[in-house]
């Protein structure tokens, strides 16, 4: 049970601690955060409101213990990191339950987040033994006017401290996948979790104390967002913010200073269905894409755009799955679970009435029990309406009926998003061709948008992202290349 058996250390009455210089703490502001339950609609879960004093603390010391840190072994490092690893799946149960009972995730699909989140960190740890271990080896008498007198070799070094802050979708798996690549590039984390999630978060984060980590080197900072994220994100000791999200990474983005930035935010993923696709593969992959874990996933098939000639085909297939698909809480595994917060419900209903006063045909009736939203497929929707742009991260999806592949296209990549979409076709040159054509950081030919395998590049275009996530990539991104030139007094050319 979460606060239980090795867990009790994290919290206070009923209130969980924060995490810094190796310590559960409670935070002097003697303020706390309430975790709604999504399903109950009633306080679950409180956690410390830290304050800006904390928050320096936490700074601090993750600059003193990134100093030690980048100095011990490439493989003490990978060894911890797996040790973290086979600690979070054992307690994959009680984690799994603060998924449950914060974001209303259904209990087995949150128990393989937590499984997928110690496989993520193995690779890592794998992952990064391998590219950090190797750097570069250049000779200058390739660029024009030199002779072989400068030697240069390049290793990769970490950056300091990185920020991490995920989103509540995600809130063990989207940590690790910050946490992993920053400790084994030998950089300090800091971690601000989502509210929602938060002590989903606090359970994984006490798995890397019981690793063993030092002091200081990972801390856990809670509160709201919207009251200590800018001091967080404007924190002069923070070198590289890795932040998945909504707008507010675009508000942070210009916020920050001179550092890397990992963006990876909001999609409004689309899926263009052709004249030849296999409709059957086509329908579960959008039922699949588009509604599990209620729709509130960043790479959800969120609008549909058919061909006219085989949408009345493919709306009914989509009609009758969803119809089938189970409605009610996450504890009994229903496909269909209430939306993360009241406020995100009125705003999916929103997009619902706008629909239906421009005309939307309503495939399924619209129904709402506080934040419990029944599935919805709406078919003629028409550019006009909101839903055919905006993103409503709930168990609705738009169908819009396209003359032309182009008109699908475009309506792709008018979008100020650019996450992922897909395309249904069996002919392979038109899928290249189409996947080409789409604004997208990555297409999908013939399956639902996904993020994952976890090592596959993970990138946004436009307003969805700066830079690329996935293993490699997120490693890549937390360390910079240094260069020491070796300079020779004459010439040395290597004889065969
Ligand atoms: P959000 O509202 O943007 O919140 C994301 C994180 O930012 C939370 O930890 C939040 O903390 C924190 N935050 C809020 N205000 C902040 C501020 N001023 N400074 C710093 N941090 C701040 O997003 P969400 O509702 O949790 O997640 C849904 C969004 O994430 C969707 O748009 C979805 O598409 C996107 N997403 C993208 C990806 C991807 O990889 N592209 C993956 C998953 C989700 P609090 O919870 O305390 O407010």
């Amino acid at each position: 049970m979460a606060g239980t058996g090795v867990f009790t250390d994290i919290i206070d009455g009923d209130i969980y601690k924060y995490y810094a210089d190796g310590e559960w703490k409670k935070s002097s502001s003697g303020k706390s955060v309430s975790i709604v339950n999504p399903t109950t609609r009633k306080t679950h879960y409180r956690v410390q409101a830290c304050t800006q004093e904390e928050v320096n603390k936490v700074m601090e010391s993750a600059k003193i213990a990134q100093k030690s840190w980048a100095k011990t072994p490439l493989w003490k490092r990978a060894e911890l990191l797996h040790k973290a690893a086979a600690i979070l799946k054992e307690h994959k149960t009680p984690i799994a339950e603060c998924l449950v009972k914060e974001i209303a995730k259904p209990a087995k699909d949150a128990v393989t987040e937590v499984v997928r989140s110690g496989d993520l960190i193995s690779y890592t740890a794998e992952e990064g033994v391998r590219i950090l271990g190797e750097g570069k080896f250049l000779v200058s008498d390739s660029f024009p006017g030199n002779e072989r007198t400068k030697y240069c070799l390049t290793s990769k070094i970490p950056l300091g401290v990185i920020l991490a802050i995920p989103p509540f979708n995600y809130p063990v798996n989207l940590a690790v996948s910050k946490i992993g690549p920053a400790l084994i590039a030998g950089n300090s984390l800091v971690l601000k979790p989502p509210t929602q999630g938060a002590v989903a978060a606090l359970h994984m984060v006490h798995c890397f104390h019981l690793a063993g980590f030092p002091k200081g080197l990972i801390s856990c900072i809670t509160g709201r967002g919207s009251e200590i994220g800018d001091f967080l994100t404007m924190h002069p000791l923070v070198n590289c913010i890795s932040f998945t999200g909504g707008d507010t990474g675009v508000a942070i983005s210009k916020k920050a200073g001179m550092i890397p930035l990992q963006m990876e935010l909001g999609g409004k993923d689309a899926c263009i269905i052709l004249e030849d696709a296999d409709i059957d593969l086509a329908a579960s992959n959008i039922v699949k894409g588009g509604f599990s874990y209620s729709g509130q996933r960043c790479t959800a098939v969120k609008v549909v755009l058919v061909m006219e000639s085989v949408a009345d085909e493919l709306v009914e297939k989509v009609k009758s799955k969803v119809g089938k698909l189970t409605v009610g809480s996450p504890e009994e595994d229903c496909d269909i679970t209430p939306v993360v917060t009241e406020s995100s419900a009125n705003y999916i209903e929103g997009l619902v009435l706008d629909a239906k006063e421009k005309g939307a045909t309503f495939c399924h009736e619209y129904k709402r029990d506080g934040n419990l939203i029944w599935p919805l497929l709406l078919d003629n929707v028409k550019p006009d309406m909101r839903i055919a742009w905006e993103e409503p991260f709930g168990p609705v999806v738009p169908v819009i009926r396209i003359k032309s592949v182009e008109e699908g296209i475009h309506h792709c990549n008018a979008s100020n998003f650019g996450l992922q979409g897909c395309v249904f076709t069996k002919d392979i040159n038109k899928a290249i061709l189409i996947s080409d054509a789409m604004e997208t950081g990555t297409v999908q030919i013939n399956s639902a948008p996904a993020r994952g395998p976890d090592h596959f590049p993970f990138q946004g275009l436009k307003d969805s992202g700066i830079g690329s996530q996935g293993i490699t990539n997120s490693i890549n991104m937390m360390i910079k290349v240094k260069s020491i030139v070796i300079n020779l007094p004459s010439p040395s050319y290597t004889m065969g």
